[in-house]
């Protein structure tokens, strides 16, 4: 038995990103920094539904709902706005967005709302688009919002928002510690970042991706992906928020393999061998660790799918 419905819509399933490499390079004239990033999208999903409607409106609800804005800040909405002004559409959408990527969290959860967004008005209004044709206005919507088109694991250059794929084959099983705490803003961490190397001396040049992970993707071998991860935003985001210092250290003393802050944090992730060690490190974690929300996911997944459309009945 089918429900009826009355307008059509349709759902999209979009997973959050860590970044197992985020080398930050040189402040540039527009004020973003030129970046060497490796992104690597997670199997944690916000699922985002377009319904075809007489006026633009969003509305959050899910576990991370808290703080999201359900007005036209929101950038999904400035996302299904956008493709729609670019494509002459006539109609507007309601969206509707179940929240689980972490908020502020440095998984570029607004960013995949966004991606989520273009893919399910592009498929409502059925603008026949690749993936490739969206991706110009993906990245006028933000930096990662490109690559939680494709998902998976690619390296970012420029801003973050021009993307290479990297051979990845196989899963890697991450742990995430979520904190309990308000997220930290990005824009704050990266200038804590620049404000940590000037005190500090450090000048840098022009960013570029280690072959050390690139070539540990190859085979995804947990230790050697682990040992090479690297987040140069980190120092920062401890500097801002001092217990992810203890949170890296309490994973990496219970046996994680890797462990870094994701991103912009204040998310920290853990690299573990197998589903089962998972398990036991999360159990530790939560039993030892600062409070905190643990989460399990594997990688790399595939970013914005449709997953549901409806027409009326
Ligand atoms: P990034 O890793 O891309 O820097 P983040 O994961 O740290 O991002 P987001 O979860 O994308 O941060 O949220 C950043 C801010 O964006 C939030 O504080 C929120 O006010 C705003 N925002 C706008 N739209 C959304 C959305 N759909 N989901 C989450 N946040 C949104």
């Amino acid at each position: 038995m089918s429900l009826a419905v009355e307008s059509r819509g349709v759902t999209v399933r979009v997973p959050g990103k860590i970044n197992l490499e985020l080398v930050v390079g040189p402040l540039r004239e527009d004020s973003y920094h030129e970046l060497a990033t490796i992104y690597h999208a997670v199997g944690i999903y916000d699922y985002v539904t377009a319904i075809e409607a007489e006026s633009w409106s969003v509305e959050v609800t899910g576990a991370t709902a808290e703080g999201v804005p359900a007005n036209g800040t929101n950038l999904a909405l400035k996302a299904a706005k956008m493709l729609a002004r670019r494509f002459g559409v006539e109609g507007a959408v309601a969206l509707s967005i179940d929240k689980n990527i972490p908020v502020a969290g440095g998984m570029a959860g607004g960013s995949a709302d966004a991606a989520a967004a273009l893919v399910a008005c592009e498929a409502l209004w059925e603008l026949q688009l690749t993936r490739d044709e969206l991706e110009p206005i993906a990245a006028k919507l933000g930096s990662d919002v490109p690559f939680l088109l494709h998902g998976g694991t690619a390296i970012g250059s420029g801003r973050g928002e021009r993307l290479a794929p990297v051979l990845a084959r196989g899963e890697l099983h991450w742990v995430l510690w979520v904190s309990p705490e308000a997220g930290l803003s990005t824009p704050q961490v990266y200038a804590e970042c620049d404000r940590l190397r000037e005190a500090a001396g450090i000048e840098v040049g022009d960013p570029t991706p280690s072959g050390a992970l690139v070539a540990a993707l190859r085979t995804m071998h947990p230790g050697e992906v682990g040992a090479a991860l690297r987040n140069d935003l980190q120092e920062a985001a401890i500097s801002l928020r001092p217990v992810l210092s203890e949170v890296l250290e309490a994973g990496t003393t219970l046996g994680a393999q890797g462990a870094i802050v994701s991103g912009s944090g204040p998310t920290v992730v853990f690299l573990v061998g197998t589903q089962a060690e998972a398990i036991d490190l999360s159990v530790g974690l939560a039993a030892r660790g600062p409070a905190g929300d643990i989460r399990r996911a594997t990688g790399p997944v595939a970013g914005a799918q449709v997953i549901q459309s409806v027409s009326p009945t």
